[in-house]
């Protein structure tokens, strides 16, 4: 089945909703593929704006959702980037395309056997790097980054990762408040020292360890 035309409908939506906002992210999402990344039970839903189950108690994220993260840390051209809670992979792909051949994208996912069916999928792009691993503690080998994801909920601020960013780099995570998570993005001073804003509302599963 071809998706083409529902992935250029949804694209659309996320463009005159202001969740994508650079041409950048425009172009990520309409080279990538969702159905790719979500059971063939849920392949003509692919191009709705929800989550989906991807199995093992995980989601993937609404699109929507996915593009505040991108644009809220704005991801670019020939950045290094880690995503926590790396799943199916489909963040992993879309930041791919993001930062390009001069870039590189490493994802940390506590279920290996999520690891293992992201691996096989992102076969083709070569500046993807999956490790699996709780997340929590980033991942140090290959610090600092630019930009560091979370795709679950945090319970407090996550400080270990806020030291893996290099200085003018930037975390976007979503930290347990009320029933929900409010989306912060952290940005590292030179100084070492970070600034706080709050991006929204949203609902994640939780970060989780093992
Ligand atoms: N962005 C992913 C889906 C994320 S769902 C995608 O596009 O497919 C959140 C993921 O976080 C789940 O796969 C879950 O297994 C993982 N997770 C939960 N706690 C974690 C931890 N401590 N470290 C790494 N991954 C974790």
């Amino acid at each position: 089945m071809d998706f083409t035309r529902q992935r250029y409908r949804l694209v659309r939506l996320l463009r005159e909703t202001h969740a994508i906002k650079r041409e950048i992210v425009e172009n990520a999402f309409l080279a990538v593929r969702r159905e790719e990344f979500i059971p063939l039970e849920y392949h003509n839903y692919a191009y709705e704006n929800n989550p989906l189950p991807i199995g093992y108690d995980a989601t993937i994220s609404q699109p929507s959702t996915i593009a505040n993260m991108i644009e809220a840390a704005g991801v670019s051209s020939g950045e290094k980037v880690l995503e926590v809670g790396s799943g199916r992979g489909y963040l992993l792909a879309l930041l791919s395309d993001i930062v390009g051949p001069e870039g590189k994208v490493f994802g940390i996912e506590l279920v290996p056997q999520l690891a293992e069916i992201s691996r096989a999928k992102l076969k083709k792009y070569s500046n993807i790097q999956v490790t699996d691993g709780d997340g929590w503690y980033g991942l140090e080998a290959e610090a600092p980054f630019d930009v560091i994801i979370v795709s679950a909920a945090a319970k407090k601020i996550p400080d270990k990762l806020i030291a893996q960013l290099r200085p003018g780099g930037r975390v976007v995570v979503p930290v347990n408040y009320l029933m929900a998570q409010k989306m912060m993005l952290i940005t590292k001073k030179e100084d070492g020292s970070y600034t706080e804003e709050t991006i929204g509302l949203y609902s994640f599963v939780p970060l989780r360890s093992r």
